[in-house]
């Protein structure tokens, strides 16, 4: 049968490129294709390189590129060379059209055919092939019939070259060995291999990654989440943790979810991940993000939220020392799912509670065993976690009722919820004097109401 059959590129070691269009923030699964790039190259002792596609001139904003090479940053992935520029390369992309059209590959349209009535370059597509075959390295054998392809455009009426075209030049010229994209670019392919065969080179291997989905089943757009990696960063996800969550979408290695780096890289093969969509699931990346952040010590914890989310913690909490915060950091990072949650529980609790008097209401016991406390409390020997929860066990038993009674409104005083850690914790790491004003205010407030 006549037809173009390519293998791939196959010989020296593995190069491999994520490639974005600086004409918007880098998308979620832009990011998952250039992990998953960046694990087959450390897998295989390749190379990763980051590659600015920004030959669109009008859309593509130096503020984007700025912004693509922070998100980058962010998960700790860097250009193992110079990061290319492909508005740097319009002279390489003009020799490459002249070649072209002078050896008869492409050609200067007919004006009267185009529709905006300029000549543009067009490939010329060998009309003499039945078809287009290549084996992409997820999704097995694909074919595709040349009378499917047009005789597509190559550079515009102005000279600039366009996406099918500049990628096959750098990909060829960067010697790229594998093309791992997403599949959005399936049908580029074909048009990509004709123009390999025309300028005499091997391709690369081709994978193309399966979309990710919101739920709906449509590919995830922000009715869905967040699309842009940064969202995550602000909405307070960990790199690690939003990188492990992303590895799962579309690749897995029996039921482990969590994933170090080095495992990550040790397990990971391109040819495992699946064919179909990947769902993305908020809920699951909290999960994920959850375990990463209980992982981590309280003073990473806070590194993390002064340095690269730059928030003043010290300036912030400024009257609470280091060990203090620390300890409230312990208490807490098991219960949020992100660190913005974290932050809001610490500014929660470092304000107090604002708006007693919507306080739900307590009985009476409980009001008395609130002036119990505050009798006895001054006069404690030592406010360390032992010494308060005997002082509140005692006045409980004293009084012949459950701890609960006077845990409650104890708790409410303190932090203005119904929920939290240890009690005798946080009374003992906030300290007497915070304390005891805020257990007083509530004090008060229970006495104007229960009379
Ligand atoms: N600039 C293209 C994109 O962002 C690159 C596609 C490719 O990897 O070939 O989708």
């Amino acid at each position: 049968m006549n037809q173009i059959h390519t293998h791939g590129a196959t010989e020296g070691a593995v190069r491999v490129r994520i490639a974005p269009s600086p004409t918007g923030r880098l998308h979620i699964g832009n990011l998952r294709a250039a992990l998953f790039n960046w694990l087959f190259a450390r897998r295989n002792s390749g190379t990763f390189i980051v590659r600015i596609e920004d030959t669109d001139l009008e859309r593509s904003k130096k503020e984007y590129v700025d912004s693509i090479l922070d998100a980058f940053a962010w998960v700790g992935m860097h250009s193992d060379e110079t990061i290319v520029y492909q508005s740097e390369r319009t002279d390489v992309y003009r020799s490459y059209i002249d070649s072209l059209v002078a050896s008869g590959a492409a050609y200067w349209s007919d004006p009267l055919s185009e529709e905006n009535g300029t000549s543009v370059v067009r490939f010329r597509v060998p009309r003499h092939e039945q078809s287009v075959t290549f084996t992409d390295c997820i999704r097995g054998p694909i074919t595709v019939p040349i009378d499917q392809i047009d005789d597509f455009v190559i550079a515009r009426a102005d000279g600039s070259p366009l996406y099918n075209f500049v990628v096959v030049i750098d990909d060829m010229v960067m010697r790229m060995t594998h093309v791992i994209r997403g599949e959005d670019h399936i049908s580029n392919t074909p048009k990509q291999l004709l123009l390999y065969r025309a300028l005499g080179v091997m391709p690369p291997h081709f994978a193309h990654l399966p979309l990710i989905l919101g739920v709906s089943g449509a590919p995830l757009s922000k009715r869905d989440a967040a699309t842009a990696v940064l969202d995550y960063k602000e909405q307070g996800y960990l790199p690690d943790a939003l990188c492990n969550y992303l590895v799962r979408l579309g690749w897995s290695h029996g039921d482990q979810e969590i994933f170090s780096r080095d495992e990550m890289i040790a397990l990971f093969d391109i040819a495992d991940v699946q064919k179909a969509g990947a769902i993305f699931d908020v809920v699951k990346l909290r999960w994920m993000n959850s375990q990463y952040l209980r992982a981590m010590s309280a003073s990473a914890i806070l590194a993390y939220m002064s340095d690269v989310l730059s928030i003043p913690i010290s300036e912030q909490f400024a009257d609470w020392t280091r060990s203090q915060l620390e300890a409230l950091v312990d208490l807490y990072k098991d219960r949020v799912a992100t660190v913005r949650e974290l932050e809001a529980v610490l500014q929660q609790l470092h304000t107090g509670p604002i708006e007693l008097p919507e306080a739900p209401m307590f009985t009476e016991q409980s009001s008395l065993l609130l002036r119990d406390f505050l009798m006895h409390y001054p006069v404690l020997e030592s406010y360390d976690r032992d010494s308060i929860e005997s002082l509140i066990r005692r006045l409980c038993s004293h009084a012949g009722v459950g701890l609960v009674l006077l845990a409650k409104p104890l708790r409410y005083a303190i932090t203005g919820s119904m929920e939290s850690p240890s009690i005798f914790m946080i009374l003992s790491i906030l300290g007497y004097d915070t304390v005891y004003e805020r257990i007083a205010k509530l004090d008060e407030v229970l006495r104007g109401k229960n009379g």
